[in-house]
C-alpha cells in the first residue's frame, strides 16, 4: 500500500464515521421518539469527538506530511484529493479544543434562549447570549486568520474563497435591481393564486411529487422520501441519498416544489463519481454550488412555463376534478406570484435574495463590531422597510425568525443567493450546449440537462473551489448579471412591466 493509499484509507474511516452520524441524524428527524433525544445527542457527540480526534491527530498529520513531501509521483486527482484534505484538516487544527467546547456549550444554551425569546417576541432576551456567540465567533475568526474582516474567516466554511468585500460587489447591484423590480411589480395588478389553496389530498401531493422526482432522474433504488418538519437531503453514500419534505393540505404546490428542490440536491449527490467515494473529493465545494443544483430543478425547471405545459395535464390525473378550468398560463403565473413578505422561508424568487442580503449586511457589521447587538432589531426593521417595503410588527417575525445565529452560524446565508447566482450563469451556458432547455422540459425530457450537470458539475465533486469551478464551467468570472437579467425578463413579462 502506498502512503497515499494509507492516507485515503484513514480518511475513508473518518468518512464512514461521518456517514454513520448522518444515519443517526436522519433517524432523529424522521423516526426517533421524543424521549430518545438525550441519548441520541450523546451518541452523535461521541462520534463527532472520535472523528475530530482522528482527523486532527498526529497519525494523520504525519502521514499527510509524508504524502505532501512525495507529491511528485501523484496523479492530478490524487494531488487534488490531498490538497482538499490538507485544507480541511488545517482548518480543523486551527481551532483549539477549549474554544470548540466553549462554542458547543454556548450554542446549546443559546438555542433554548432563542426559542423563548421568539415566543416572547423580544430580541433583547436573546441579545446577551448572541453577544457571547459573537465574541466566540470573533475568537474563531482570529484563529483561522483573515485579511479583510472577521466575517471572511467564518464564511470559508460555506463559500470558500469569498470575502465580504467581494460578495458586496455581487450583492449591491442585485439588491438595487431587485428593489426597483419589486416597486414596479407592486404598481401592477397582482397574480391570482386563490385556486392553489383549498383542500389537496396529501397522499396525492406525495405521489405527484415523487413522479416528478423520478422523471427528472432521482434514482429511488438509491434514495427515498420521508416526512419531516424541516425538509432536507442527506446521504450515507452516493447510493443512498435520502430526501424529506412536509405537506400542507391547504397548499397545492408547496410540498411538490419542496420535493423537486430536495431531489435536486439528491441528484447532485447521486452524481458524484464512484471512484471518489470515501475520499475528500466526494463532496460539494460549497453550499452555494449545492444550492445551485436544487434551485435549478425547483425554479428554472419547475417554475417554468414549459414545465407546466407538460405537467398540468398530469397533475389533473393526481387530483381528479381539480384544476379543470385552470390554464397552463394561469398555473405558471400562480407558481411565480411575487409577494413582499417578512419571512425568508416563504420568500418568492424575487424577494428571496433581499432577505439574504439583509442578513449578510447585518452579520458583517455585527462581527466587526460596527453594529452593537442591541441595535440589531432597529437595523433589521429599517432594511425591511427600505428594501422590501414592509413594516416588521415584532421580533419573532423579524430578526428572531431564523435559527442560524442561535447555532453560532455566521456566514451561512449568502450561500442561498449564490445558489441563484451560480444557477443563472450555469443555465446560460447549458442552454446553448444542450439545444434549448425549455423545449426539452415542455416534452418532459430532462435527461440532456441532467447529463450536462453530471458532466460539468456533479462529477467534479470538490476538485475546485466555487469561483474556479464556475470559471471552468461557464468560462466567466462569477457575476450576478445573468441572474438580474433573468429576473427582469421573467417578471417583466409576467407582470407586464
Ligand atoms: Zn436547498
Amino acid at each position: 500500500m502506498t502512503k497515499f493509499d494509507q492516507l485515503m484509507e484513514m480518511y475513508g474511516e473518518i468518512s464512514d464515521i461521518g456517514h454513520a452520524s448522518a444515519v443517526l441524524g436522519w433517524d432523529q428527524h424522521v423516526y426517533m421518539p421524543p424521549k430518545g433525544a438525550e441519548a441520541r445527542g450523546q451518541q452523535l457527540a461521541t462520534l463527532a469527538a472520535i472523528s475530530h480526534e482522528r482527523f486532527t491527530g498526529d497519525c494523520m498529520g504525519g502521514l499527510l506530511e509524508e504524502v505532501l513531501a512525495g507529491q511528485d509521483g501523484l496523479t492530478e486527482d490524487q494531488r487534488l484529493a490531498v490538497k482538499e484534505l490538507k485544507y480541511r484538516r488545517d482548518r480543523a487544527v486551527k481551532l483549539p479544543e477549549s474554544l470548540v467546547r466553549e462554542m458547543t456549550e454556548a450554542e446549546a444554551r443559546a438555542y433554548g434562549i432563542w426559542v423563548e425569546a421568539r415566543q416572547a417576541q423580544d430580541f433583547q432576551e436573546f441579545a446577551p447570549q448572541l453577544s457571547v456567540l459573537l465574541k466566540l465567533a470573533r475568537q474563531a475568526a482570529d484563529c483561522y486568520g483573515y485579511e479583510g474582516t472577521p466575517w471572511d474567516a467564518l464564511a470559508d466554511d460555506y463559500e470558500r474563497g469569498m470575502t465580504a468585500a467581494r460578495i458586496t460587489e455581487y450583492f449591491a447591484p442585485l439588491r438595487d435591481a431587485t428593489v426597483q423590480l419589486l416597486a414596479a411589480i407592486a404598481e401592477k395588478p397582482q397574480v391570482s393564486t386563490g385556486f392553489l389553496r383549498g383542500s389537496w389530498d396529501v397522499d396525492a401531493q406525495r405521489e405527484f411529487g415523487l413522479r416528478i422526482a423520478r422523471d427528472i432522474g432521482y434514482d429511488l433504488a438509491a434514495g427515498r422520501l420521508d416526512t419531516t418538519a424541516h425538509p432536507f437531503c442527506t446521504n450515507f453514500s452516493r447510493n443512498d441519498v435520502r430526501i424529506t419534505t412536509r405537506y400542507d393540505e391547504q397548499k397545492a404546490l408547496e410540498a411538490v416544489f419542496g420535493i423537486i428542490h430536495e431531489a435536486g440536491h439528491a441528484l447532485y449527490e447521486q452524481g458524484f463519481r464512484a471512484e471518489d467515494e470515501r475520499t475528500p473529493l466526494c463532496h460539494t465545494p460549497s453550499l452555494g454550488v449545492h444550492e445551485s443544483q436544487s434551485r435549478f430543478w425547483e425554479v428554472r425547471v419547475g417554475r417554468s412555463r414549459a414545465f407546466w405545459k407538460h405537467y398540468l395535464p398530469i397533475m389533473r390525473q393526481y387530483f381528479p376534478g381539480k384544476l379543470e378550468g385552470v390554464s397552463e398560463e394561469a398555473m405558471y403565473r400562480a407558481a411565480n406570484a411575487v409577494e413582499r413578505g417578512l419571512i425568508r422561508v416563504e420568500g418568492d424568487e424575487v424577494c428571496y435574495n433581499l432577505h439574504i442580503i439583509i442578513r449578510f449586511e447585518l452579520e458583517v457589521a455585527m462581527l466587526d463590531g460596527s453594529l452593537p447587538v442591541d441595535q440589531i432589531p432597529e437595523e433589521w426593521n429599517r432594511r425591511y422597510k427600505e428594501y422590501l417595503g414592509v413594516d416588521v410588527p415584532n421580533d419573532a417575525v423579524g430578526c428572531l425568525q431564523d435559527v442560524h445565529w442561535s447555532h453560532g452560524s455566521f456566514g451561512y446565508f449568502p450561500s442561498y443567493t449564490f445558489g441563484n447566482i451560480y444557477g443563472a450563469m450555469v443555465v446560460e451556458k447549458m442552454d446553448g450546449e444542450i439545444g434549448g432547455l425549455s423545449g426539452q422540459v415542455a416534452e418532459g425530457r430532462f435527461a440532456p440537462a441532467l447529463q450536462w450537470l453530471r458532466q460539468n458539475i456533479h462529477r467534479a465533486g470538490a476538485r475546485w473551489e466555487p469561483l474556479e469551478l464556475m470559471r471552468r464551467v461557464t468560462g466567466q468570472e462569477v457575476t450576478a448579471e445573468p441572474l438580474i437579467k433573468y429576473l427582469r425578463a421573467k417578471y417583466s413579462e409576467i407582470y407586464g412591466l
